[in-house]
């Protein structure tokens, strides 16, 4: 099998170049005018950019053209480079404007079931106990996506987001940079869960590791048990679903090869997940309990 990088096959002269591009506050005012008011003809642009004289807006603009912006009947706009530009411009880590989040949720640590906390800071949300050393969970979310919600939006955004690209990354496509990645379920780590399922993407070094329940939400055996006992899964935020954040009731059924199985239980039925050593379910059967 041939292995490729990503990062082997780059351009570092043309990125450079590009960044250089970039990197003059007259041509960010000139994006972020065509980000907010765009598309816009040559003289409202310059108004909107702020700039007095035409010369020097004209200077910074053909800077911008080609790769960043494009001119078609004399009405410039954002290309997608533009676009992906002005995420890095609204990037609270590059502009320094971080509006961190730090508040309670409505859950408990696996470990010693004080509160969980979320904490939002410099494009990372951490949900950790309040009391113990507990990480639970540890998370990219774009700045953009901050910048525009109030905390409780926010939070609601991120719980939504964050299953899909977990369960994403179980499907081998990364989250973040879309490239080809890994998930294998790791015995005895040295960690709060003692079954993870890890996944390593062989294109950005990006690594997610969750309790296995965090991988299993798109599944319609888990998902239509759930809806039978009333939760949908977007009703809640997966840190409320212990499954998704515990995997104490895990179990290994079998070494080799590895099978795992993980209980979701609800009033009295439990559906026993079977999954292999990439966290890929195998099989699922529900159990009444008797008491
Ligand atoms: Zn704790
Ligand atoms: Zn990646």
């Amino acid at each position: 099998m041939s292995e490729r990088s990503a990062a082997s096959d780059l351009d570092t002269e043309r990125v450079a170049a590009a960044f250089g591009s970039l990197a003059d506050d007259s041509r960010i005012a000139i994006l972020v005018a065509l980000w907010t008011e765009g598309p816009l003809p040559f003289s409202e642009l310059q108004t909107v950019a702020g700039f007095d004289d035409s010369g020097h807006f004209n200077y910074h603009l053909d800077q911008l053209l080609g790769q960043f912006v494009e001119k078609e009947s004399e009405v410039y706009r954002l290309r997608a480079a533009g676009t992906k530009a002005i995420d890095i411009v609204f990037d609270e880590r590059f502009a320094g404007s971080a509006s961190t989040v730090d508040r309670e949720l409505d859950a408990d640590c696996p470990a010693c079931g004080e509160g969980l906390r979320a904490h939002y800071e410099d494009g990372l949300v951490e949900i950790a106990c309040s009391d113990c050393p507990v990480l639970v969970h540890l998370g990219y979310f774009p700045p953009r996506g901050r910048a525009t919600r109030d905390m409780e939006a926010f939070l609601d955004a991120y719980a939504r987001r964050l299953w899909r690209d977990f369960t994403l990354a179980q499907e081998g496509v990364c989250p973040h940079c879309s490239g080809r990645i890994d998930t294998r379920v790791e015995v005895d780590p040295d960690w709060h869960l003692s079954l993870p399922a890890v996944s390593r993407c062989r294109d950005c070094e990006v690594t997610i590791g969750t309790a296995i329940g965090l991988r299993l939400l798109a599944d319609p055996a888990v998902v239509g048990f759930l809806y039978d006992h009333g939760i949908r899964v977007d009703d809640r935020p997966f840190w409320e679903l212990a499954f998704c954040i515990d995997d104490d009731d895990a179990w290994i059924e079998r070494e080799d090869p590895l099978r795992v199985v993980v209980p979701i239980e609800r009033d009295g039925e439990t559906l026993r997940v079977t999954v292999d050593e990439h966290a890929r379910v195998v099989r699922t059967n529900v159990v009444t309990d008797r008491r």
